[in-house]
């Protein structure tokens, strides 16, 4: 069963995407918690950082430096921004699909709630 954000990747369900390669998909989230919150999702269906395999290392920092990358071409380097990984149920993770949160756009408070 595809998760949803294999469907989004599939293109079965519509979402912003602003950027896609080999490995990831970025997309606007629908319920932005900042001015810009963007969605990067690695195209295998890694569950969640606690179920990532030693082999998924290169998709794993992949999303690191895509964060970059959409952070020059989105405009929001020099400012800064913020990214997230939720993983399990205390730490508020919804889609049981892998993706890395950026936020930007406003300063961040901490700690975050
Ligand atoms: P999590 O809580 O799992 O870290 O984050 C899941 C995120 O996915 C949430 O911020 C939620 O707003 C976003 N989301 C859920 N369903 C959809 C959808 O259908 N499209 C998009 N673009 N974002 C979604």
């Amino acid at each position: 069963m595809p998760t949803l954000f294999e469907k989004i990747a599939a293109r079965e369900i519509p979402a912003d995407i602003v950027y896609e390669d080999d490995l990831c998909l970025c997309f606007h989230d629908i319920n932005p918690q900042a001015p810009i919150h963007l969605l990067i999702v690695p195209k295998k269906p890694i569950v969640r950082i606690a179920e990532a395999k030693p082999e998924d290392k290169e998709t794993l920092g992949h999303l690191i430096l895509t964060a970059q990358l959409i952070a020059k071409q989105e405009g929001f380097e020099q400012n800064g921004f913020r990214t997230v990984i939720n993983n399990g149920q205390d730490g508020g993770e919804e889609v049981p699909h892998l993706h890395l949160h950026i936020l930007a756009g406003r300063k961040m408070t901490w700690p975050p709630g």
